[in-house]
């Protein structure tokens, strides 16, 4: 038998790790025979709500689950993790401007990134999900030097299932026939979710969606702005944000990052930016990639039409500001 694995979760008392962490206790991120040892972290007024949790999880007797820690301290929490997902952070409060919430969370993952840094195995991978997110991440990776930079992403794969599954809607075929849609830049409604290189299986072989769509108007406008503000739509019905559909994205990402992506298919995620797609250096940014041996590669040749560039750019320029507003705070 696999010797268990131990898994981060932060803020496992909020919405999203409540949807998470069955989730992981059933396999559905790490594979159905690998055993795991959930550590929960939560802040001190939610300790008892993360009590309440863990006694869920000892009642759902989960056969893969074979310890939980469930601590308000960092330095216990992350002990020994081979995987941390990041979701606490400080939700952004009516009234509240963007360099406060800003100002809260890059304080936040700077000091879980030494946490992390002096007490997580050494080839830790770690998925932020706590907004902002791709600056979350890259505070976190510059302040834990010693972690490799490919072992730290941000979750943009939420917002690629999104945009295949409006894709699945329109055309009215199963969501997983559908592939290599693209979402660039930040977890934020600048982000841009591409269909150019995306294919729909079908009984006479793999079609551009753009081809099967035949409506390039609803492509360039609807599509792109339904995924960007799907997330603000979930609000507004359900009046709480997204959990389930963020939970099951998390999974997706550690998944297809440690086990691989299918041949021939890619997928988003958040990871430092070496200057591809002409991409800014040194911003986490969502790029398509794909994943072998526990590592991922940013997929590389994709033809970037006129449109597609000034979205690119626009995204980046916005995690630019983000980087720089990140590091006024700190100072
Ligand atoms: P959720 O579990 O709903 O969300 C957690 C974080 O994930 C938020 O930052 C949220 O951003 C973000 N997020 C990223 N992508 C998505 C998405 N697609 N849909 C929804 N959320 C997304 O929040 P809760 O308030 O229920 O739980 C947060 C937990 O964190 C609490 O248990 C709290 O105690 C803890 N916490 C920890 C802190 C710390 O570690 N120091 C500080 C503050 C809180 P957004 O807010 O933009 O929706």
């Amino acid at each position: 038998a696999k010797d268990p694995v131990r898994v981060l979760v932060t803020g496992a008392a909020g919405q999203i790790g409540y949807a998470l962490v069955p989730m992981i206790a059933r396999g559905v991120m790490l594979g159905p025979d690998q055993p795991v040892i959930l550590h929960m972290l939560d802040i001190p007024p939610a300790a008892e709500a993360l009590n309440g949790v863990k006694m869920e999880l000892v009642d759902a007797a989960f056969p893969l689950l074979k310890g939980v820690v469930a601590t308000t301290d960092a330095v216990e929490a992350c002990t020994g993790v081979s995987v941390a997902i990041m979701v606490g952070g400080f939700p952004r409060k009516e009234g509240m401007e963007r360099k406060d919430v800003m100002s809260k969370n890059v304080s936040i993952y700077k000091s879980q990134a030494s946490a992390l840094e002096k007490h997580a195995a050494s080839n830790c991978k770690v998925l932020v999900v706590a907004n902002p997110a791709n600056t979350n991440a890259l505070i976190l990776k510059e302040f834990a030097p010693s972690i490799p930079e490919k072992n730290i992403t941000c979750l943009t794969r939420l917002d690629h299932n999104r945009a295949l599954g409006q894709i699945s809607e329109r055309l009215s075929v199963q969501v997983s026939d559908v592939k290599n849609v693209i979402i660039w830049g930040n977890h934020s409604s600048t982000q841009y979710p591409d269909v150019n290189h995306a294919t729909v299986k079908t009984p006479t072989g793999e079609k551009p969606v753009r081809e099967l769509v035949a409506d390039d108007a609803w492509l360039n406008a609807e599509f792109i702005a339904t995924v960007q503000q799907r997330g603000a739509a979930i609000i507004k019905a359900r009046k709480l944000s997204s959990a389930l559909s963020a939970a099951s994205s998390a999974c997706d990402h550690i998944r297809d990052w440690v086990l691989g992506t299918p041949e021939g298919s890619w997928v988003s995620m958040g990871v430092y930016s070496d200057g591809s797609y002409n991409v800014p250096a040194g911003l986490i940014y969502s790029f398509p990639v794909t994943c072998k041996n526990g590592e991922w590669s940013i997929v590389q040749g994709l033809s970037i039409d006129e449109f597609s560039r000034k979205k690119l750019d626009l995204t980046a320029e916005e995690l630019t500001e983000e980087k720089a507003l990140a590091y006024s705070c700190l100072s």
